[in-house]
């Protein structure tokens, strides 16, 4: 089959996918980007839509061995494992205990705050030029009716100090004052007063909006299937919609990339981190910050009409099915600690699957495998939250720049 020649092909039009292909085409390259469905209809749609750079901290952390061995015992748990005869599951949770120590979480933290603290500024500046995707910096709120999940945010504060992210204790009653749709009763909590929330497909759009204004070009509703590799390079990629030969290929397909991978022969750990949001205006009083309630995780964000409730962690792999027992634990947990009507109506109820690698730091680099073949993939719990910033690093080492933050945590050849 004859190929169309491009520059440079991304492949996922998620929000990792399209802050990477606006750096480039601003950088000077002709990008295009390729996907199956409509740009953000991924993991990207329907995330609590935080950009918080508190939250930088990876999944695998210490002190989480015994409580994952309950996690495996307990669906109802915020972060489940389901337990399977699987290799794959086997080797994933292998690296990630690995993973579990306070050196590596120090290192993950460091790099992860950089690129979501980037991340916050260029929004903000996004915000500046196009009022278009519910950008709002009224901080987050981290709250617990118990002195242990109190305890647990103080020390998540004073990390996040050392990376000069601001964040302040509070007493139930300082919580209360400043956000009275929450309940009486509670302990405390750190109040992260310089954070941002968003509408995560909103924020895609307007991504694409200042792509295809810089000259980039969106191909959507073509799949990508297969590749063909000759000499140290991908020669082809094969889509539904015509095959590319692209000087440069960058790989942004979040959950789905280890499918693909698997077809270039290249094997890639990541699992899919099933989470849920309801989206719901049943509320006596409606919350106007972004609130963590800790003991539930549970994610609360204020929309212009209505309120998102986001959470759980389900390592599935690609097992996108909705579990009715999960929604309804976040909606009781949040009736439990907000003033919601007593049968609340949702207008929607989503799922995604976050890509997460074994050590909670995405891959971004080149392949070692084929020259023309670039990495950006595995964001978990913080895609938007650090989408240019992992753009920039990207554009950096594609282009030949020195990186503003050092690359080497994520260097992709750790996996690959
Ligand atoms: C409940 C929940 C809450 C979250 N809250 C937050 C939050 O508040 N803040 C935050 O920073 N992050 C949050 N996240 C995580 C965040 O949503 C993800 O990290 C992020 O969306 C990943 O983006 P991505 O571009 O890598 O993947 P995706 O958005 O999934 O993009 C991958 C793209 O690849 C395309 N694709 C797949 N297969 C093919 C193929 N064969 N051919 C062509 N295209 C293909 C898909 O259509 C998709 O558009 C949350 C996630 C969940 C589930």
């Amino acid at each position: 089959m004859q190929a169309q020649k491009v520059d440079v092909l991304v492949i996922g039009a998620g929000i990792i996918g399209m802050t990477a292909a606006l750096e480039l085409q601003k950088a000077g390259r002709q990008v295009t980007v390729i996907d199956r469905a409509e740009p953000g209809m991924g993991c990207s749609y329907g995330n609590a839509g935080w950009i918080t750079p508190c939250f930088a901290m990876p999944l695998p952390q210490p002190g989480m061995f015994i409580k994952s061995i309950g996690w495996l015992l307990d669906p109802e748990s915020p972060l489940y494992i389901k337990p399977r005869p699987s290799l794959q599951l086997v080797s994933w949770l292998t690296r990630f205990l690995f993973a579990m120590n306070d050196k590596r979480l120090r290192e993950s933290v460091a790099v992860l705050a950089d690129i979501s603290k980037y991340s916050l500024e260029w929004f903000d500046q996004l915000n500046q030029r196009s009022q278009s995707f519910g950008f709002d910096r009224k901080g987050l709120l981290m709250v617990s009716a118990k002195e242990s999940g109190v305890e647990s945010a103080k020390v998540e504060m004073d990390l996040m100090a050392e990376r000069g992210i601001p964040g302040r204790m509070m007493t139930g009653d300082d919580i209360l004052a400043l956000e009275p749709a929450l309940r009486p009763g509670l302990k405390g909590g750190v109040y992260f007063p310089t954070e941002a929330h968003a509408e995560p497909l909103d924020t895609v759009k307007a991504v694409v909006k200042e792509f295809e204004a810089a000259g980039g070009t969106i191909l959507s509703r073509r799949e990508v299937y297969d590749f063909e590799f000759q000499g140290g390079r991908v020669s082809k990629v094969f889509t539904t919609k015509g095959v590319f030969d692209a000087e440069l290929i960058v790989f942004a397909l979040g959950t789905w990339s280890r499918t693909l991978a698997s077809r270039l022969r290249v094997s890639i750990p990541i699992l899919g981190g099933k989470g849920y949001h309801l989206i719901t205006d049943s509320f006596e009083k409606k919350p106007s910050h972004p609130i963590m309630i800790l003991e539930r995780k549970i994610a609360v964000t204020p929309r212009a009409n209505s309120v998102r409730l986001a959470g759980t962690l389900e390592l599935v792999g690609h097992d996108d099915s909705i579990t009715p027992r999960r929604l309804n634990a976040i909606l009781t947990g949040s009736q439990e600690y907000l003033h919601m009507k007593p049968n609340p109506s949702v207008s929607e109820v989503w799922r995604g699957l976050r890509p997460c690698t074994p050590d909670g730091v995405p891959m971004i680099g080149f392949s070692k495998k084929y020259s023309n073949l670039f990495y950006s993939l595995g964001h978990q719990m913080l895609g938007l939250q650090s989408a240019p910033g992992s753009a920039k690093l990207a554009g950096d080492l594609i282009m030949g720049r020195t990186p503003d933050t050092d690359p080497r945590p994520f260097r992709a050849e750790r996996y690959e």
